[in-house]
C-alpha cells in the first residue's frame, strides 16, 4: 500500500487530523496484552483505495531544537512516504517553522498536499490564499475537529499516489528484520546476504522507495527482504528514535510473510521490543524471534538459553507460538539456520488442513475436555472448517458463541496448534452461531 504521511509543527492539529481519517479503522481488531503506546501509524481508505497513514510527529530527538525536529520530520516524510500531506493551521498564519518545512518539502520530489487546518468558520476560507506562498501549490482548507474539507483533501492525496509501483507477487518468501536501533539489523541483513546467492539487488518494493534485496539458498528457495534499504544506509539523526523504529517496522511488517523480531542479548529486553512484537503479532503475519549478539555472552553453560528463553516467554506472552533463535551477525552463529526457519514458518502460516481431520480434532477435544455450562445452558460445538490461510484462521460453529468463555477457546486453539504444525503462526478462531 501506498505511505501517506502526516507532517507539520506541534499543535496545528496533526493527530486530529490522523484519527480523522484512520476513522474507524485506527481500532485494532485485537489489542496485545500489556503493550500500551501512542498510535502512529494507521490503515486508511478512501473511495476504495488502500494507504498506510504514519504521523511523524514526535520523533523523539529531546535534545535537539524543535526546528532541527520539524527538519527531521520532514525528512523522514521524505523517506518514507509516496505522499505527504503537509499541515499548518489559520490560526497562525504561515510561521518561520512552516516555511522551513516548505522548503526541505518542496526541494523533494515527493507529491505534497497542504491541508488548511482550523478552518472551523467557513467565513475564514478566503484566509487561505496566504497558504499559496509556501510554494505547494492549492492550500485545502479543513476542519479536522468537524471533519469538513476530508474529501476534497483525500481527493488530491489518492490523485496523487504513484501509479505504477512493482507489484510483488512473485513466490518468492518474503520477510524483514525489525526490532529497535542497534539490535544488529543491519548486520544480520548483511551477514545473510554474505551467505547466500543473490539474484536480484535492489528490486522496487510495493511502495516507490522500498529497495527489496532477492536471494537464493544452497538448496534452491528464494527468498525475498523486504525494504533494506533503510536499515543498510544509516547516518540520519532520526535513525536512531524508537519511533522511527517503529515506523519502518510497521512498513516491513506489511510486506512480510514473515518477520524477524530481532533481540539484543547484550541489552536484554525493553519496553520498546514489546512494542514492536506486539504490531507483528497482530498483522498475523509468521513470527521468528531472533536473539542477536549471543557471541557477547562470554559465560554461557547449559542453562544460558534456557534462562533467555524463559525470560522472552515470560514477556512475549502472546507470541507463544514463535520459535526463538540465538545468533551472531558477527560470528555467523546459527544464521544458516535462519532461511531453513523461516521456511518453515512460512509453511506453516500458508498451510490448510483438511475439514475432515480438523472435525477430528475437535471432537477429541471436547471428548477430553467437555464444553462449558453457563446457566444451565450447555455449550455446543457443531463444526469448525478453514475458512483462510497467512493466518490460518478458523470458523467453529456453535450453538451460541456467548458460551464459548475465551478459556475454552483457547483450549480449543490449543488442540488445533498441537494436531498440526502451525509454530511461528498465529491462527485466529472465529466462533459463529448455527
Ligand atoms: P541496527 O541498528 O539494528 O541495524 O544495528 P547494526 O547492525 O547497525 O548493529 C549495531 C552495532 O552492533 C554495530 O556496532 C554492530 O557491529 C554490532 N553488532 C551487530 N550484530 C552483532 C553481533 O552478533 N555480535 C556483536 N558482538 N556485535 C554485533
Amino acid at each position: 500500500n501506498p505511505v501517506v504521511a502526516v507532517v507539520g509543527r506541534p499543535n496545528v492539529g496533526k493527530s486530529t487530523l490522523f484519527n480523522r481519517i484512520a476513522g474507524e479503522r485506527i481500532s485494532i481488531v485485537e489489542d496485545t496484552p500489556g503493550v500500551t503506546r501512542d498510535r502512529i501509524y494507521a490503515h486508511g481508505e478512501w473511495l476504495g483505495k488502500h494507504f498506510n497513514l504514519i504521523d511523524t510527529g514526535g520523533i523523539e530527538l529531546s535534545d535537539q531544537p524543535l526546528l532541527t525536529q520539524i527538519r527531521e520530520q520532514a525528512e523522514v516524510a521524505i523517506d518514507e512516504a509516496d505522499v505527504i500531506i503537509f499541515v499548518v493551521d489559520i490560526e497562525n498564519g504561515v510561521t518561520d517553522a512552516d516555511e522551513q518545512v516548505a522548503r526541505i518539502l518542496y526541494r523533494s520530489d515527493k507529491p505534497v498536499v497542504l491541508a488548511v487546518n482550523k478552518v472551523d468558520n467557513p467565513e475564514r476560507r478566503s484566509d487561505i490564499y496566504d497558504f499559496y506562498s509556501l510554494g505547494l501549490g492549492e492550500p485545502y482548507p479543513v476542519s479536522s475537529v468537524h471533519g469538513v474539507g476530508m474529501g476534497d483533501l483525500l481527493d488530491a492525496v489518492i490523485h496523487r499516489f504513484p501509479d505504477n509501483v512493482a507489484n510483488d507477487e512473485d513466490d518468492s518468501i518474503h520477510f524483514s528484520f525489525i526490532g529497535r536501533p542497534n539490535v544488529g539489523k543491519s548486520s544480520l541483513v548483511n551477514a545473510i546476504l554474505g551467505q547466500n546467492r543473490v539474484i536480484v539487488s535492489n528490486v522496487a518494493g510495493t511502495t516507490r522507495d522500498a529497495i527489496n534485496t532477492s536471494f537464493t539458498t544452497k538448496d534452491g528457495q528464494e527468498f525475498t527482504m523486504v525494504d533494506t534499504a533503510g536499515i543498510r544506509k544509516k547516518g540520519k539523526i532520526y535513525e536512531n528514535t524508537e519511533r522511527y523504529a517503529l515506523m519502518r517496522a510497521m512498513r516491513a511488517i506489511d510486506d512480510s510473510d514473515v518477520v524477524c523480531v530481532v533481540l539484543n542479548a547484550e541489552e536484554g529486553i525493553r519496553e520498546i521490543d514489546k512494542h514492536i512484537a506486539g504490531y507483528a503479532h497482530e498483522a498475523g503475519c509468521g513470527v521468528i524471534i531472533v536473539v542477536n549478539k549471543w557471541d557477547t555472552l562470554k559465560e554461557k553453560d547449559h542453562r544460558t538459553m534456557t534462562d533467555f528463553t524463559n525470560l522472552i516467554r515470560h514477556e512475549f506472552q502472546y507470541l507463544s507460538y514463535a520459535p526463538i533463535i540465538f545468533v551472531s551477525a558477527k560470528t555467523k552463529q546459527r544464521l544458516n539456520q535462519l532461511p531453513d526457519l523461516i521456511e518453515e514458518v512460512n509453511a506453516h502460516h500458508k498451510r490448510r488442513v483438511q475439514s475432515s481431520v480438523l472435525n477430528n480434532v475437535l471432537m477429541d477435544a471436547i471428548a477430553a475436555n467437555p464444553t462449558p455450562t453457563t446457566n444451565g445452558k450447555r455449550l455446543r460445538v457443531y463444526y469448525g472448517t478453514q475458512v483462510a490461510t497467512a493466518p490460518p484462521t478458523f470458523v467453529i460453529f456453535v450453538n451460541d458463541p456467548e458460551l464459548m468463555h475465551f478459556s475454552y477457546q483457547r483450549y480449543l486453539e490449543n488442540q488445533i496448534r498441537l494436531a498440526f504444525d502451525f509454530s511461528g503462526t498465529p491462527i485466529h478462531l472465529i466462533k459463529r452461531q448455527r
